[in-house]
């Protein structure tokens, strides 16, 4: 606390990252990066604007890079927006697209809702800007139900997989909240942070839901977390929305080395098809060989696992993971606590880490 912080800075309850360990070597299935590294072409084409343009700002529409994603998806440039990783662009969009509690003529915004176990980023940035949210409990094993969001709100936001919990709503899950909350002229933001690990995309339904805004990164399933790029794809009026928002805040998100990684990262596809589908074959065979030690794994479409061993604390196995030089995530949060997420490695780093849980079992 200090006496030069406004009433903002003291009230707000910042996002606690998971830890990047700085004097030892882990193990690190903790952040949920991909285990293989980005593409060649990425690397070639970051070497290849790290050149004396650097003294020049860089587009600060992203044109080259909406481009190569409209194409990719099959829309419109209008309708994609990038952004500095997608938390950035998560932050915009609540607000751009969420009312705050003072917005209202009688003082009382809807809530925004989203799930009570979903990412903690999430009522961060309600508190940020000051926006009403209500939690939403998961069902007692952890899926969403999508009638629960088809009420009066502020508006929604899911991840799709959902996180920690590695579960994936239908399509036709999705699909039936955008039409609800379209019809009460509030918008629906889709995460797809995981989806390429397994959920099946909203993307193709931006034009017929206007209300609709699919997030996604390349942290994760393009193995570019250090980079910190992103993009959303939804209607015209919603992509200006997040524009108007930025452009109050820093015109400059993205660099001329992470717009010309990024690009290059959308285009090879192939690439990185390859790799991810080794993840999801990672995941299924440690999702097997932990089930048959009697731990409880949820069905996960990510490229993480959220589990719990049988009659063993959940804080209990972090520490003692992490003595052994693994690193995992534990929330210490009520229905979770006994639970870990644990990211998708190398199918040696898994080993590693199903030999050590077999050690403390
Ligand atoms: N959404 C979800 C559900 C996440 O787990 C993360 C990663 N912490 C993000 C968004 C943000 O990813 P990034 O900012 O790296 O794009």
């Amino acid at each position: 606390m200090s006496e030069y912080w406004n009433r903002r800075t003291r009230n707000i309850s910042p996002y606690v990252p998971g830890e990047q360990p700085k004097d030892r070597k882990f193990i690190k299935l903790n952040t949920n990066e991909n285990p293989y590294p980005p593409s060649t072409k990425v690397i070639e084409a970051i070497q290849k604007a790290a050149n004396e343009s650097l003294r020049l700002y860089p587009d600060p529409e992203c044109t080259a890079l909406r481009e190569v994603i409209a194409n990719r998806y099959g829309v419109k440039i209008q309708q994609v927006f990038a952004g500095n990783g997608s938390d950035e662009i998560l932050a915009f969009a609540f607000g751009a697209f969420f009312e705050d509690s003072g917005a209202s003529c009688c003082g009382k915004a809807s809530p925004v809702l989203f799930p009570d176990i979903t990412y903690s980023f999430y009522p961060v940035y309600a508190g940020l800007w000051n926006i009403p949210y209500q939690t939403i409990p998961l069902r007692k094993d952890f899926t969403v139900n999508a009638e629960d969001y088809k009420i009066n709100s502020g508006g929604v936001i899911l991840p799709n997989p959902n996180a920690p919990t590695s579960i994936a709503l239908s399509l036709d899950d999705v699909l039936s909240i955008a039409g609800y909350q379209e019809k009460q002229k509030k918008v629906f933001i889709v995460d797809e942070a995981y989806a390429a690990f397994g959920a099946e995309s909203a993307v193709l339904y931006i034009e017929k839901y206007q209300n609709l805004l699919t997030v996604h990164t390349l942290s994760k399933s393009a193995s570019l977390a250090g980079l910190r790029a992103g993009f959303a794809i939804g209607s015209e009026k919603l992509i200006e929305g997040l524009c108007r928002v930025r452009d109050s805040f820093n015109s400059y998100t993205l660099d001329r080395l992470a717009l010309a990684g990024a690009q290059a990262a959308i285009k090879d596809a192939a690439y990185y098809d390859e790799i991810n589908k080794r993840v999801t074959a990672t995941r299924e065979r440690t999702a097997k060989e932990l089930t048959n030690l009697g731990f409880n794994v949820l069905p996960s479409s990510a490229n993480f696992l959220f589990i719990k061993a049988p009659g063993r604390r959940g804080e209990e196995i972090f520490a003692v993971l992490r003595e052994k030089g693994i690193l995992v995530r534990h929330f210490n949060k009520e229905r979770i606590a006994n639970y870990l997420r644990v990211s998708i490695g190398t199918d040696e780093e898994m080993n590693l880490f199903i030999n050590a849980c077999k050690e403390i079992l």
